[in-house]
């Protein structure tokens, strides 16, 4: 017969190969996503948090180009006048205050463009600030140098008033050139010093005027008319510088101010933007970190899926499937089906080799418990042979042992059979034998084992049965057999009677054919003393010492 292998073995393992195939096929679409998805992330990180980055060196870069452009305005204040370059610093620097106040009120997303853009102006201007300092100091070094020409012709003026005794008849020719001196080596504070300057001058001038033009001598007087109008000259340089002077450092003064006040606030800004973009990266990096969580626990929850369902499989098809099934159908080859008394059930279900097997398995049982049946069944009487009285007692015998039970042995033999035979042919003696077996058969419990022993001798073994107990049943039986009556085929009945040996059996420690023997003895006795009666056989002790 074909049967289907709809769902054989090689179909089963097919489908786990089949299921671990498309187990690491998805594990690679599985990694494919999470690389895409990593993938992503990283794009993410390059999206947010790299231009923030990147910007932060553009503010770099952009600080060195601020130098390249601080050089030029320097050119320029060198070129142009200082006015125009006053005028254009106010207004670079009011544009600048404006810039600083947008973005503050612009609290959150601070610019870094703007930031970029402020920090450009606020450097440049201070360079031109610095430009405008040296300048100053360029000017400072110009003052001395006209202080020291004025000084120059004052010790000149000296010089002509030491000829004063050669030309005496005019008072006092050079008058007070100290305060001016002194006044010339005062650094120019405010305009009040100019002021104080031009009127000590002023009084110099007039005075030393007034002497020169009374010298006698024309050729002195002539030169000291032409130092006192170097002096004049000078002096008027000098006090234009100083002007000069007041002018710049006054308009610096403003200048470092407005600088001082745009730094700081441009200080605070950089540092709430840094605030600002680590927040972000602190953010974005967490948000980063939670997705690769989220990955990792995806996958070892997809694992631990994939594994259990592989342990189920296993455990199906495997365990269940093949080892459970074939264990069985071992079993029950070994013990004929049955295990313990029970029988195995052997696993035919399903249409697969396992159930094929088990089907050949269970058709060769039934045939072998046939021929066991057979090999244990007297054919005439129906009841056990001689040969699994044996096996059966054997068992009885192990089963004993564990629970130290007695048991008892009959030896049952019908009185005077070859008289039934020879008086009713062998054909009633059959029928005879029948009846008698089934009688004994009928009175005997489910535990005890009844057997014919050979021709009209018939044994039977009772467990857990006392010596008391076991005269009393022999006796029952002897009663019953007496008690039948067999109809004859000419319409008569016959009866019948049997002697009975009886003998203990300890069958743990001796064994069934020690008692067998001494049963058979009691039965010789039972005939000698004439027949339908019972003997026993004392348990011989074994010899002491
Ligand atoms: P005793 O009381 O001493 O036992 O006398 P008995 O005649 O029963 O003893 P014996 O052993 O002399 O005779 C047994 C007879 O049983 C002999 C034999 O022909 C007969 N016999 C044995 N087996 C069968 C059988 O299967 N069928 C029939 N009909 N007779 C059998
Ligand atoms: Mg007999
Ligand atoms: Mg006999």
């Amino acid at each position: 017969m074909k049967l289907p292998r709809l769902y054989s073995i090689q179909a089963k393992l097919s489908a786990v190969f089949l299921f671990i195939v498309i187990l690491i096929t998805c594990s690679g679409m599985l990694s494919v996503y999470f690389s895409k998805r990593h993938l992503k992330t990283a794009r993410f990180f390059t999206d947010t948090i790299i231009p923030e980055i990147q910007r932060i060196n553009d503010l770099q870069h952009a600080a060195s180009q601020v130098e390249d452009y601080s050089e030029e305005l320097s050119r320029a204040v060198v070129r142009n006048r200082l006015d125009q370059v006053y005028g254009d610093l106010e207004k670079a620097l009011a544009r600048t205050t404006e810039l600083t106040q947008t973005i503050t009120r612009e609290d959150n997303g601070i610019d870094i463009v703007s930031l970029n853009f402020l920090n450009q102006a606020i450097r440049a201007q201070a360079q031109l600030v610095f430009q405008l300092r040296a300048r100053l100091l360029k000017m400072a070094s110009d003052q001395q140098g006209v202080s020291k020409e004025i000084q120059r012709h004052l010790l000149e003026l000296a010089a002509l008033e030491a000829h004063r005794g050669i030309d005496s008849d005019s008072p006092g020719f050079l008058s007070r050139p100290m305060p001016l001196l002194d006044a010339l080596s005062l650094p120019t504070t405010s305009p009040l010093n100019i002021r104080q300057l031009k009127g000590d001058f002023a009084e110099f001038h007039r005075k030393n005027a007034g002497i020169i033009s009374k010298i006698r001598n024309l050729k002195t007087q002539s030169h000291a008319r032409a130092v006192l109008d170097h002096i004049t000259e000078h002096m008027g340089h000098l006090i234009e510088l100083k002007e000069g002077d007041l002018d710049i450092n006054q308009r610096i003064g403003g200048f470092i101010t407005t600088l001082d006040d745009l730094t700081g606030q441009l200080k605070q800004l950089t540092q709430k933007y840094i605030e600002g973009v680590r927040t972000r990266f602190r953010k974005n990096a967490e948000q980063v970190l939670t997705r690769e969580q989220q990955s990792i626990n995806f996958t070892n929850a997809g694992l631990i899926f994939a594994i259990l369902i592989l342990y189920l499989l296993h455990w199906k098809i495997i365990i269940r499937g093949f080892g459970n099934r074939l264990s069985m159908i071992s079993r029950a080859m070994s013990q004929g089906a049955f295990a313990e008394g029970k029988p195995v059930p052997l696993p035919v279900q399903g249409r697969d080799e396992i159930a094929d097997m088990a089907r050949s398995a269970g058709e060769l049982l039934k045939k072998a418990r046939k021929l066991d049946t057979l090999a244990a069944i007297d054919e005439l009487t129906g009841v056990y042979n001689r040969r699994r009285f044996f096996q059966l007692a054997k068992a009885e015998a192990k089963r004993t042992a564990r629970k130290k039970a007695p048991a008892v042995v009959l030896m049952i033999d019908i009185d005077f059979f070859k008289k039934i035979n020879d008086t009713w042919g062998h054909d009633f003696g059959d029928r005879v034998l029948r009846r008698f077996a089934a009688a004994c058969s009928q009175k005997s419990r489910s535990m005890d084992i009844f057997a014919r022993w050979g021709g009209e001798e018939f044994i039977l073994l009772m467990p857990d049965t006392g010596p008391d107990q076991g005269m009393a049943a022999a006796q029952r039986l002897r009663e019953t057999v007496a008690a039948l009556e067999i109809s004859t085929d000419t319409g008569g009945t016959v009866s019948l009677t049997v002697s009975i040996g009886m003998a203990e059996a300890a069958l743990d420690a001796e064994g069934i054919d020690e008692p067998i023997k001494r049963a058979d003895t009691a039965l010789y006795q039972a005939k000698r003393r004439g027949r339908n009666r019972v003997e026993v056989s004392m348990v011989q002790e074994p010899p002491q010492g």
